[in-house]
């Protein structure tokens, strides 16, 4: 934790803005052209990343995800290094302490045409999501209103990217606000478990550690597909698999997992309380995610 001079008080730093081509600029500083697509149409991509130790963790996974979203939504999308560049230029110099949540933004630009609008912005993790992490949350089941397989067979529908179209990502989370939990777990109109507006769904059975197939159009969490990769070093097997409310309400552990937030772990699923899984400290050390 980074302090003042006085050496008591946590210092926080101030929000960055840096945009490509011009570097940092003052946050409060206008940045975007009212006619650009991103503003009017939501039509546009976005990463967010978890700076530890003054780095973005799983940089390049994400970099691969904006790419792969990009080719898939046809955006143009500035090359790698100045991509890399980008980032760097808005975490020079932030504390090594701070934990940070990095975004790198690229929308269609101008309705006029021209190139991609592309910037990066700053922030400490928001006390929010350090609290999550460290509490657990309580998640409602919310129905999708599509069954489980709806968008698989739809070539013309890009599934699984992270677009700044997030108008029904935002309904969901204001539905749980609305309804006194921290957030929802999505449920197709046959019955399965997908995952959450800004998470993916992470649940253990035994020594078995699982989250929903990205196949189901769902985004393909960097965070969970990290940990199921890294499962074996605690003795467990990572698995993707379909998984209904009533598997999860017998499960061991349930998490939802993201970048930002790491782990945090359900603590009540639709009105049901559920114990601590002993297991939640080892995965938040595992996934590198400080918890205080
Ligand atoms: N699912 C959705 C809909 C999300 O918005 C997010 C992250 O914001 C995730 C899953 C988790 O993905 P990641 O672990 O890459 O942050």
């Amino acid at each position: 934790m980074v302090t003042s001079s006085a050496g008591s008080v946590p210092a926080r730093p101030s929000a960055r803005i840096a945009v490509l081509g011009r570097g940092l600029i003052p946050a409060d500083e206008p940045l975007l052209r009212g006619d650009d697509l991103g503003v009017l149409h939501g039509d546009g991509l976005f990463e967010s990343m978890h700076l530890r130790q003054g780095r973005p963790w799983l940089r390049d996974e994400h970099l691969a995800r904006m790419a792969r979203a990009a080719a898939a939504v046809d955006l143009d999308l500035p090359p790698t290094d100045a991509l890399t560049d980008l980032l760097d230029s808005a975490l020079a110099g932030w504390p090594a302490q701070v934990e940070g949540a990095l975004r790198l933004v690229c929308t269609r630009g101008s309705e006029a045409g021209g190139p991609p609008t592309v910037y990066a912005t700053l922030t400490a993790v928001p006390a929010s999501s350090l609290a999550a992490r460290r509490n657990g949350i309580a998640v409602a089941l919310l129905p999708l209103g599509v069954p489980a397989d709806a968008r698989t067979g739809l070539d013309w529908l890009p599934a699984g990217i992270k677009s700044t179209s997030y108008a029904v990502n935002s309904a969901a989370r204001r539905w749980a606000r609305a309804n006194g939990v921290d957030d929802v777990l999505w449920v197709s109109s046959d019955g399965y478990a997908l995952e959450g507006p800004i998470a993916n769904v992470v649940w253990l059975t035994g020594d078995t550690i699982c989250t929903v197939p990205a196949t189901t159009g769902i985004l393909p969490g960097t965070t969970v597909a990290w940990l199921l990769a890294h499962a074996h070093e605690l003795g467990l097997n990572g698995v993707e698999r379909m998984v209904t409310p009533a598997e999860l309400h017998a499960a061991d552990g349930v998490w939802f997992s993201s970048s930002v937030r790491g782990l945090a772990e359900v603590r009540m699923l639709d009105g049901v309380r559920r114990d601590r899984c002993p297991r939640t400290p080892a995965l938040h050390e595992l996934l590198g995610f400080p918890v205080d």
